[in-house]
């Protein structure tokens, strides 16, 4: 049953949504060759918990760490460990918050130094196909039509969309209905209604679609290799239209300065 929110709770998700933010934004000044996805999730577990929330997938279905860091051929689930990250790596990180009472879940795909063009294409493409299902978001319309939009843009591009994990309904739980995959049909699933928040996440993959897990039981890696990206923002509808509850403005100011 999927779960409308009123504008308050809107209110609520916003600044779930705004913390996750301000970490991902903080976590941008210290990505580097050299640091460790450890050190990363250490220091957004004190940051989040400095602004009085609770990291959001530490514990969540017995999760071990704070942060989600996908390197390279690992699309999502990656557990942070002591491996320094390498000039040309990318580092997906996902991120969630409980704060009073709601949780925010958002996911950015960060280049550590120079990184090769094609894989910066990928990134490129990849969160512009978030907006481009982002705009679907309207009374109105279906969850297939976000899905649809996604999926064509990166094909477009003979890009891999990830078709085992999805985006989600996001309220008191992490994971509410509607599911919302990046992949599928116009003018079908479940209707968009004003109150619906969802995170939109597409898992782009340079080469093929498929994935397998790792024998840790999280980690999701490209069958063949290759680089995957992700994206997420947490989308409310409002007056029959999408509203951006969570932002990159934090990650990209910030890596604006360090590339001055
Ligand atoms: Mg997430
Ligand atoms: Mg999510």
């Amino acid at each position: 049953m999927i779960k409308l929110k009123t504008i308050e709770e809107i209110e609520l998700m916003r600044q779930s949504a705004q913390l996750v933010s301000k970490t991902l934004g903080m976590l941008a000044t210290e990505i580097r060759p050299g640091v460790s996805t450890l050190y990363l999730d250490k220091l957004a577990e004190i940051f989040i918990r400095d602004h009085h929330a609770v990291p959001g997938f530490l514990g969540l279905y017995d999760f071990p760490n704070t942060l989600c860091m996908s390197v390279n051929e690992q699309v999502v689930h990656g557990i942070p460990n002591k491996k320094p990250l390498a000039e040309g790596d990318i580092v997906s990180i996902d991120c969630g918050v409980l704060q009073n009472g709601f949780y925010g879940d958002h996911a950015y795909t960060f280049a550590v130094g120079e990184i090769a063009p094609e894989i910066q294409q990928l990134l490129e493409v990849a969160k512009q196909s978030l907006y481009l299902g982002i705009e679907q978001m309207i009374a109105g319309n279906r969850i297939g039509d976000i899905s649809f939009a996604i999926q064509r843009h990166n094909e477009k591009y003979g890009y891999g969309v990830v078709r085992e994990l999805v985006g989600h309904g996001l309220g008191r739980k992490m994971h509410e209905s509607p599911e919302v995959p990046n992949f599928g049909k116009r003018g079908r699933g479940p209707v968009i209604k004003n109150g619906l928040v969802i995170a939109i996440e597409p898992m782009i993959n340079l080469g093929t679609k498929n994935v397998k897990q790792l024998s840790d039981g999280w980690t999701i890696v490209t069958a063949d290799g290759k680089p995957s990206a992700h994206f997420e923002h947490n989308v409310a509808v409002v007056n029959g239209k999408p509203e951006i509850l969570s932002t990159f403005d934090f990650i990209e100011e910030a890596l604006v300065k360090i590339n001055q």
